[in-house]
């Protein structure tokens, strides 16, 4: 990417998919001020419904209701408070929510909601790599007409009733430092809850060419991103295993056929069928819930006619920042580019090209 590019990229806010989980029929609005497909809508108050062709506001039927200048939501039992724009319009029958959003100011509600709880260097790192995730990550929803959405497949974001002083904090302090490879070349930066001891690189999960390589998180013997939940096993019954996989529960239930330097499996073969590591692992949490296969670092064990366990440790990807890690390791001092030089040690931390 060039360094013009990337200076456009930077200073273009986001646009963000909000609430589509609360599959918004009818929102109410609160705004400075209200466009109805380009003209001003007087009022600061406004209830939206999707109807047949448009949105209905009042008496008023717009394409695109926009409300500016820090617009407030209320969607059934949710109220959420954004800066910059929310855009509102009709899709499938219900409400569209686009918040237009500066990077800055989108920046520390998902700080937040990734990072809680830690000391000021852990919740730093995340925010360079959210940073650096939002500003590489606008194609990811390319098709749908928007950058990003606010739930853990992107990153997770509440707007400004999310948002904490200490996250604000930390944004403020990396304001606008990325991380860089060769001091110009901006990709997308991963991060995951805990590593399980070793990360992995982005080329071998998702098969995309991405800022973390593959490193030990383990000093003295130990994980760092060790805690209580570190080591998970999970029992499941074959015809459960071969369904969420689509395939029959016939042959061998699960062979690891590749797994990378961290010992994550990369690709398996499932009573005969193959698939890639990231498949098997959106396939499981499917069908079993997230907190069941929590990483693809595992082996099976205790297989009978009917069933088999699976012992595993870490949650998440493992691909770039390991967060517990980076928790640890700010707990004992270490400031926020140590951190990074950790889990990131091609990279620079610098300012957006
Ligand atoms: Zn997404
Ligand atoms: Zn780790």
């Amino acid at each position: 990417m060039s360094a013009l590019l990337c200076l456009v990229l930077a200073a273009a806010p986001l646009q963000v998919r909000v609430l589509e989980r609360e599959t918004p029929a009818r929102v109410h609005l609160e705004a400075a001020r209200f466009t109805c497909d380009g003209q001003p809508l007087p009022g600061t108050t406004f209830d939206a419904e999707a109807s047949i062709r448009e949105v209905k506001v009042g008496d008023a039927k717009c394409t695109q209701l926009v409300g500016e200048d820090g617009v407030t939501v209320s969607v059934k039992s949710t109220t959420r408070k954004y800066e910059g724009q929310v855009r509102v319009s009709l899709e499938g029958g219900l409400l569209r929510l686009i918040n237009v959003v500066d990077v800055e100011a989108y920046l520390p509600s998902v700080v937040k909601a990734e990072a809680d709880g830690g000391k000021p260097a852990a919740l730093e790192a995340q925010a360079v790599v959210s940073r650096t995730f939002a500003v590489t990550g606008r194609k990811r929803h390319e098709r749908a007409g928007y950058h990003l959405c606010d739930l853990a497949h992107c990153q997770v974001y509440r707007g400004q009733t999310g948002s904490s002083p200490e996250a604000e904090a930390a944004v403020k302090k990396t304001a606008n430092l990325v991380l860089l490879i060769g001091g110009i070349v901006l990709k997308p930066a991963f991060f995951h809850s805990s590593c399980g001891g070793h990360t992995s690189r982005a080329s071998e999960v998702f098969g995309e060419d991405a800022a973390g390589s593959a490193v030990s998180d383990v000093e003295n013997g130990k994980a760092r991103c060790q805690g209580p939940d570190f080591t998970w096993s999970f029992e499941v019954e074959k015809d459960a295993l071969a369904r969420a996989m689509g395939t029959a529960p016939a042959g061998i239930a699960i062979e690891p056929l590749r797994r990378d330097e961290a010992g994550r499996i990369v690709e398996v073969r499932v009573f005969g069928k193959r698939l890639g590591g990231q498949e098997f692992l959106s396939r499981a949490g499917r069908a079993f819930g997230w907190q069941a296969v929590r990483s693809l670092k595992f082996t099976t064990s205790g297989e009978t006619d009917t069933a088999l366990r699976l012992d595993g440790t870490g949650l998440g990807h493992g691909v770039g920042l390991c967060q517990l890690g980076a928790k640890s390791l700010a707990e004992r001092g270490v400031e926020v580019r140590g951190i990074l030089a950790r889990y990131f040690p091609e990279s620079q931390l610098k300012p957006m090209p």
